[in-house]
């Protein structure tokens, strides 16, 4: 066909369907970035030193097509056995697979609304339909989810904990609930899981011995500081998991650098865990200074806090996005139901976030 004849070759559910909306990602590096959750510290040193060992000669042949030398190194982390591990190109690339190895075209999934905007995106690559289900009014999931979810005839649900963008966790037994009673499979979103308050003892790991329809989705993006990297990985059954690693995922889908990189970052869990708990401190400072500008923020267990603007939110939110953003400083603002009022801001370093409240504290003035 010649292209001035603008044909379109795309699947029908391809042309149709809006893309992901990507949050900024500034090439000036004077910004301070407080909208796309990245870790404000560096990954370990651990990791720094296997990049420096890595040789070009490493990358001659392929990769260990499973990662292995990861999942052993996962499996031990968690106390579970490499055949419940599989490694993946970003946590991304595990949602897609879920999606493309349990629901089929014209099949439905679930998801909690609001929840991560990719999730429909993914859904409309593979051509099946969305069920939202609304979050109650404190944003706890509802208490008949799983019966909604059956009732649509799911056949994979989405459920973040803790939840973005209102980093709420979801207590276990109720994880354990939904699980029980769905009939379809059940993907866990621990992207954050990282940045839970350690006493809280929060673990949805042992869900995984008890019930063969529990993904959990483990990534390295936030809390090991390498969103660079894409490697992330899921926890689950060996059953759940099989169809996934031997059908299928690409048959190279993380690369030498990323499993390398990977693996010691997650060896070294210990020095990425004193970021956490630095972020943890600075949460709770930056929730302290928000809610003394009138701000209304919900607790949170994640590295980002979801703050509702004081007065007439609607109108004032993109206003002080706008403002913020004036002043090289980026959060994030989104235009859709019940978030039009809020800035969903990623807890930054002590620096970035006092910049952040001299900031905000201005652009509010200027704009009463
Ligand atoms: C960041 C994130 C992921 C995964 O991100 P990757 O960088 O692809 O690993 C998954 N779910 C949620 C809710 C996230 O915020």
């Amino acid at each position: 066909m010649r292209a001035e004849d603008e044909m379109s070759y795309e699947r029908d559910n391809i042309r149709n369907m809006q893309g992901y909306s990507w949050g900024e990602q500034p090439s000036q590096q004077r910004v301070i970035k407080l909208n796309t959750n990245e870790n404000p510290y560096p990954a370990s040193e651990s990791v720094a030193t296997a990049l420096a060992q890595f040789s070009v000669d490493q990358l001659r042949r392929y990769p260990q097509p499973f990662a292995d030398p990861f999942r052993d190194v996962a499996a031990a982390v968690h106390g579970v056995k490499r055949e419940n591990i599989i490694a993946t190109n970003g946590g991304d690339e595990l949602l897609r697979l879920a999606i493309t190895t349990f629901v089929g075209a014209g099949e439905t999934l679930g998801m909690a609304e609001p929840s991560y905007s990719l999730y429909p995106v993914l859904a409309a690559v593979q051509g099946c339909n969305v069920v939202k289900i609304d979050l109650q009014d404190d944003w706890s999931l509802p208490a008949d989810f799983a019966g909604q979810l059956n009732a649509a005839g799911a056949k994979l649900a989405f459920v973040v904990s803790p939840h973005a963008p209102t980093g709420q966790l979801v207590p276990v037994q109720h994880l354990r609930t939904i699980a029980q009673q769905f009939d379809g499979v059940l993907v866990i979103d621990e992207a954050y899981v990282d940045f839970v308050d350690p006493d809280l003892g929060y673990n949805a790991v042992p869900l995984i011995h008890e019930l063969d329809n529990v993904l959990l989705l483990r990534t390295l993006s936030k809390g090991y500081s390498l969103a660079g990297l894409r490697f992330a990985y899921g926890i689950g059954a060996a059953s759940l998991l099989a169809p996934m690693l031997y059908k299928t995922r690409d048959s190279y889908n993380t690369d030498a650098i990323s499993q390398s990189l990977a693996t010691a970052a997650l060896a070294a869990r210990d020095e990425a865990a004193v970021s956490w708990q630095r972020v943890r401190e600075e949460r709770g400072r930056l929730t302290a200074g928000l809610t003394g500008l009138g701000f209304d923020v919900l607790p949170s267990q994640s590295n980002f806090v979801l703050a509702a603007v004081p007065g007439n939110g609607e109108h004032r939110a993109p206003r002080l996005y706008q403002g913020l953003k004036d002043d090289g400083i980026l959060v994030r603002y989104f235009d859709q139901p019940r978030l039009r009022d809020k800035l969903r801001i990623t807890v930054g370093t002590p620096d970035e976030n006092d910049a952040l409240l001299c900031s905000l504290r201005k652009a509010m003035q200027l704009n009463d």
